[in-house]
């Protein structure tokens, strides 16, 4: 399974209201380190330039959402993303060993060389990048690139699983209702409960039937 693009899987890093992927120094860098050719300046980059980096992905998870869902951006976040990009752009390589590697010149942070990075990166996806989708999963703010019309989750081990199992339950609490027995607390044979609604940062391997972009609630997998 091919990783998402980077500008997908920055936005991805609040990957639900309350989860923030990139909320430390120590979370940040463990992050960047998937490329390594970003490695040396992400690892520069101090508190102030990560909360300043946090913003942004919040401006850029906004924008993703947008596209994904069809609508036109809000514009104060496109605005500030927009700003960023006209900034004089620093962009340094250096070749160590053969590999590009981003460098951090001497009169920019390393905050700033990653942002302009980043934001370009989501700038050039909303303009030329394939289709992209939102997670339909329950609190989750997961975004992928659309390479199926049928893909709802983000991962179906996760997000899938968990509407699955919702879908279950009411099924097991209606018929409960209808019988008088035991309701979910004896659920057996079911969908196994996730722990988390975004909490797996695994690679999507969605296979629900499903409807794609489309809100359809009602349909499931057992
Ligand atoms: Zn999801």
């Amino acid at each position: 399974m091919r990783p998402e693009p980077i500008a997908i899987a920055f936005a991805n890093t609040r990957s639900s209201p309350r989860r923030d992927r990139i909320e430390t120094l120590t979370l940040w860098r463990a992050w960047i380190d998937a490329w390594p050719s970003l490695g040396t300046a992400g690892r520069a980059v101090d508190v102030d330039g990560l909360a300043a980096l946090r913003r942004d992905r919040d401006d850029v998870q906004l924008l993703l959402h947008s596209i994904a869902g069809g609508q036109q951006p809000r514009p104060e976040p496109t605005e500030r993303l927009l700003d960023a990009a006209r900034s004089t752009r620093t962009l340094e390589l250096r070749w160590p060993g053969g590999h590009p590697v981003l460098a951090v010149p001497d009169d920019v942070t390393a905050a700033t060389v990653i942002a302009q990075h980043l934001i370009h990166a989501a700038l050039d996806l909303v303009l030329t990048g394939p289709p992209l989708a939102a997670c339909q999963g329950r609190n989750c703010r997961k975004l992928f690139v659309a390479t199926r019309p049928d893909r709802r989750w983000c991962d179906s081990a996760i997000c899938g699983n968990r509407a699955r199992v919702r879908a279950h339950d009411r099924r097991t609490a209606h018929a409960a209702d209808s019988t008088g027995a035991a309701g979910p607390a004896q659920r057996g044979g079911g969908p196994t409960p996730s722990v988390d609604p975004a909490g797996d940062e695994a690679p999507p391997q969605a296979r629900p039937a499903g409807g794609g972009n489309r809100r359809d609630p009602g349909r499931h997998t057992g």
